[in-house]
């Protein structure tokens, strides 16, 4: 079912309107300061457009994992401070999650400004799902806005049990706009009638990844595997791994998968291996053939980047996830590099790349081409989730079109 967002609502129906957002503001902190601000950034288009048409917004967030209590090193006062900045209007926050303190500051707050209440987190009932919590923050405002793609594949009292609780009042549950770009993008990636569609699969495990592999096998034409994962593969295949990192109760998952996908499935021809996982450790290239003794596959090696790109660049839909190797050390992390080059280079000339999962996020930022990609997912787990075709609680909770 297509979910309502907030686009969907006329800006006249949310002047003068309390507006509960739950948005995604887990950032790193250091020092009670906020170290990476881009989730925050983030969630502003929802914030502007609500304060813009004179709401009044109650924000929540997660932050950490304090546990179901209140620790001060887990507190969003940092990220109010932070926010407010960003945003230009007032954000005030209140320390406490819910209950009388958090009622007064919400009556006490103008329209077009924003309260922060304290992290959802401190309340135990926030990850049981209680929906007396839930009903503690429906009672504030008229309509919902879910913003926190990140947790969409969790059923909390801040998001999938606040969206019932506001509906079974008759109110609104919405998307917001990040949401809804998200939902746009990885939806869009499975329904693009366009091919070559392609998929490059990389990272440490494929136990993590299995769902999305099968679920991505029948609709591609090809699937390139790379990062440790592939090592597995490489088991299947019969090959040496050496000492290289395998899941060795996968293997012959990775074999059915080969059976099953013939030749959609793309595996690296050659690696970079060292006898040590570490900066300084002497590297050599290998053909996939001639790993053996101490050696460890930390890369994809060169031949098999050019014929990825060369892959890549014959694709029109591109939806990757996972670094081909140990990219947060620099002399490993030329793979991962030359296929973010090549998926940024396909979306300069049309494609539609779109990126999910953290650490591979975070590798396309190392490599300096984030922004040429036509979509780099939030959310790591929740991305994986919806490829594989999963419903996630904090989107199927939301309003949908049809109920207008
Ligand atoms: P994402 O967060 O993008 O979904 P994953 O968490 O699945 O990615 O995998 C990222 C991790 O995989 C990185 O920490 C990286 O160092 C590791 N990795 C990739 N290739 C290898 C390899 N050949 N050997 C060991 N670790 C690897
Ligand atoms: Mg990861």
């Amino acid at each position: 079912m297509i979910k309502k967002s907030l686009t969907d609502l006329e800006p006249a129906r949310l002047e003068g309107r309390t507006v509960l957002v739950r948005a995604d503001l887990n950032v790193p902190l250091d020092d009670d300061d906020v170290s990476d601000d881009q989730r925050i950034r983030a969630s502003l288009p929802t914030l502007r457009i609500l304060c813009d048409a004179g709401a009044k917004v109650v924000l929540l967030s997660h932050l950490g994992r304090p546990k179901g209590r209140a620790q001060p090193e887990f507190s969003l006062a940092p990220v109010a401070r932070r926010l407010g900045d960003l945003l230009e209007y007032p954000v005030r926050f209140v320390g406490e999650t819910h209950g009388e303190a958090v009622a007064h500051a919400v009556a006490d707050t103008a329209m077009g400004q924003v309260v922060l209440l304290e992290n959802t987190r401190f309340h135990p009932g926030e990850t049981e799902n209680d929906p007396e919590l839930s009903a503690s923050w429906a009672d504030l405002g008229d309509i919902f806005v879910n913003d926190a793609f990140g947790t969409a594949h969790r059923a909390h009292a801040s998001t999938a049990g606040l969206a019932q609780a506001m509906r079974s009042r008759g109110h609104e549950a919405v998307a917001g706009i990040l949401m809804a770009r998200e939902l746009r993008y990885l939806e869009g990636v499975l329904r693009m009638p366009e091919r070559p569609f392609l998929a490059i699969i990389g990272g440490a495990k494929i136990s993590t990844k299995i769902g999305v592999i099968s679920a991505l096998l029948p609709l591609v034409d090809r699937l390139l595997i790379g990062g440790a994962m592939a090592n597995t593969f490489f088991r299947a295949l019969g090959l040496d791994t050496g000492e290289s990192l395998v899941e060795e109760d996968a293997i012959d998952l990775a074999r059915e998968l080969v059976e099953e996908g013939g030749e959609t499935i793309v595996l690296p021809v050659d690696c970079v291996v060292a006898p040590e996982v570490h900066e300084g450790a002497p590297a050599r290239i290998v053909d996939r053939d001639a790993v053996k003794g101490v050696d460890k596959i930390v890369d994809i090696g060169p031949r098999t980047r050019s014929r990825f790109a060369d892959m890549i660049g014959e694709a029109r839909v591109i939806f990757w996830n996972g670094p081909m190797g140990v990219f947060e050390m620099a002399p490993f992390a030329q793979g991962t590099i030359s296929v973010a080059e090549a998926v940024a280079d396909a979306c300069d000339s049309g494609a539609m790349g779109v990126l999910g999962g953290g650490d591979s996020a975070a590798a396309a930022q190392q490599a300096g081409v984030a922004h040429r990609l036509t979509h780099v997912s939030t959310g790591g787990g929740a991305s994986l989730e919806l490829i594989a075709g999963a419903e996630l609680p904090g989107v199927a909770s939301l309003s949908g079109v049809e109920n207008e």
